[in-house]
């Protein structure tokens, strides 16, 4: 697992990294070299993963603990404000905080639930991206906005998060052309099933969750769902050097669920709702 990559000086943000592909990632880069900011809003996950990036890390870099909420501007530019102050520079940005949402058009609360979904799971990537360009320039760095297989196909009873991942993708190719002169690369992951705290976020019983995942695992092509560090290995492979003609790309990971067409709207809507 990305033994070959090397971040040794450079500083990477990784939004919600106290769980999931999010701190997969913290450790994994930190085991690369990197230093990292750990931040989400449990301060006792966050804590625990800093512990875990310290442990790998071959220069016993110690990771910046940030507790915020994506959601709120105020936290975001402390966000920014604290790496900057901590580390002095910026060459990584991955957003990847994000969360489910599975509410039919006919319900009362869709609206309020579709806004609540945009403002997590795209306002929130526009804004840091927005404050966070000024340190990228300097770096020539580069952002990674971790969106899904939802962004690429379309899903009943589940249109906000497929459309607050859409708008993701076309964010990330627009900020690809647009800050491609200024030497900053901009790409998108679209996992596909992945098995992490996800749906227990979603507040889905734990009966629904397995069925979920007993169900990708069979009509997956490669055979199961993934795991936090197969999107973490991608991520670490657009973040690198290895990458640097790379801009403005989907890179997707999913077991062929995309290629097979495996993901069924409908099939989902039955499993989630
Ligand atoms: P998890 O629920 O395991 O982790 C989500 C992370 O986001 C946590 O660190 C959580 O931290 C953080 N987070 C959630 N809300 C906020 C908030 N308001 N402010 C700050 N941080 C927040 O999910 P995954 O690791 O699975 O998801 C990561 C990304 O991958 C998401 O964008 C998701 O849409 C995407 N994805 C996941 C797939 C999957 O099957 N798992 C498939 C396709 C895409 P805390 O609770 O501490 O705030």
């Amino acid at each position: 697992m990305s033994a070959s990559f090397n971040f040794s000086g450079k500083v990477v943000l990784i939004t919600g990294s106290s769980a999931g592909i999010g701190a997969a990632t913290a450790v994994q880069f930190s085991r690369a070299g990197a230093q990292v900011v750990v931040t989400g809003r449990r301060a006792d996950k966050v804590s625990e993963v800093a512990k875990e990036c310290l442990k790998v890390s071959p220069n016993g870099s110690k990771a910046l603990e940030v507790v915020a909420d994506v959601t709120k501007v105020d936290d975001l530019r402390r966000l920014v404000d604290t790496t900057i102050k901590h580390f002095g520079k910026l060459h990584v940005l991955v957003n990847n905080a994000g969360a489910g949402s599975a509410i039919g058009i006919d319900n009362k609360d869709y609206y309020s639930t579709y806004l609540k979904t945009m403002q997590l799971n795209t306002n929130s990537v526009v804004y840091l991206t927005h404050i966070c360009v000024e340190h990228l320039e300097k770096t020539k760095g580069n952002v990674i906005n971790i969106s899904s297989g939802a962004a690429l196909q379309s899903g009943e009873g589940v249109s906000s998060y497929h459309v607050s991942k859409a708008a993701m993708d076309m964010f990330t190719k627009c900020m690809a052309a647009e800050l491609g002169p200024k030497h900053i690369r901009v790409n998108v992951i679209n996992p596909g099933p992945i098995r992490t705290e996800i749906l227990n976020a979603a507040g889905l019983p734990q009966d629904k969750i397995d069925k979920h995942y007993d169900y990708f695992s069979n009509v997956l092509p490669l055979g199961r769902v993934g795991d936090p560090d197969d999107i973490a290995d991608s991520i670490l492979y657009l973040a690198s050097d290895h990458a640097a003609f790379v801009t403005g790309t989907n890179l997707i990971s999913d077991g062929g669920a995309i290629a097979a067409n495996a993901i069924n709207g409908r099939t989902l809507r039955e499993m989630l709702q």
